[in-house]
């Protein structure tokens, strides 16, 4: 039965530099496997005091980034990499490193074709040192988008190739899912002792087992509803 592990504040805040870690037991907390050298990250955000709404959205007195990374096996962390890319962009690993590139070259592609369509448009003047290039327009609109589709496809073939590894190892990998993670807005940071973080894990064990360590409480995990980040 799935369990949640409540987070008081006050390891959320001494996390916020380096991270929170949840390493122990040194199985793999999805699917119990041995050895569990990797971890599966979650990039999250402290958020305490609700200010008046935003232009655009809501806005906070603590609005804060942290990471939280949670052990799994290798298998478990590859297949994450077909859904959650993304999430790979910290990690001192090869898919790590595959991430960070692809992260860059999308970077890079968007700002060659945001290039070309201020050169398209009066923002730039016919009679100002980049007047001569405005022609070139539609060559770096098409550079930048070959460049961003050219990242898309590239990793589509990698995520494809990992599933059809995984699918064809031996035993084949029972795909089990990432822990789910909610953040509660809190009203302030007065009182460490209020759950900042709630962490669902699919395996009861493992998750007991973490917590007895760290000192945190848990809850039976009753709702169906995945509740993602608030
Ligand atoms: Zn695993």
């Amino acid at each position: 039965m799935p369990l949640k592990l409540l987070v008081p504040l006050k390891e959320v805040l001494t996390a916020l530099s380096d991270g929170l870690v949840l390493d122990h037991p040194a199985r793999c907390s999805r699917c119990g496997a041995l050895p569990a050298e990797y971890y599966e990250s979650h990039k999250l955000r402290l958020r305490a005091g609700r200010k008046r709404m935003g232009l655009y959205r809501q806005q906070y007195n603590v609005n804060q980034p942290y990471r939280l990374r949670i052990r799994v096996c290798e298998s478990c962390y590859r297949a994450d990499f077909v859904g959650f890319s993304e999430e790979f962009e910290n990690d001192h690993t090869p898919l790590g490193r595959l991430a960070r590139i692809y992260s860059r070259l999308y970077t890079v592609g968007a700002v060659i074709a945001c290039a070309g369509l201020l050169l398209m448009t009066r923002i730039i003047p016919v009679d100002s040192t980049l007047g001569s290039l405005k022609d070139y327009w539609p060559y770096l609109v098409g550079t930048g988008g070959a460049v961003i589709i050219g990242v898309w496809l590239h990793l589509r073939n990698t995520q494809r190739k990992i599933r059809d590894a995984l699918e064809t190892s031996t035993p084949p990998h029972n795909p089990r899912p990432r822990a789910e993670v909610r953040t509660p807005v809190l009203d302030n940071l007065d009182d460490p002792r209020v759950s900042a973080l709630e962490i669902r894990l699919s395996d009861e064990e493992w998750a007991n087992e973490c917590a007895s360590q760290k000192h945190w409480a848990t809850e039976i995990y009753e709702s169906q509803i995945i509740q993602g980040e608030e």
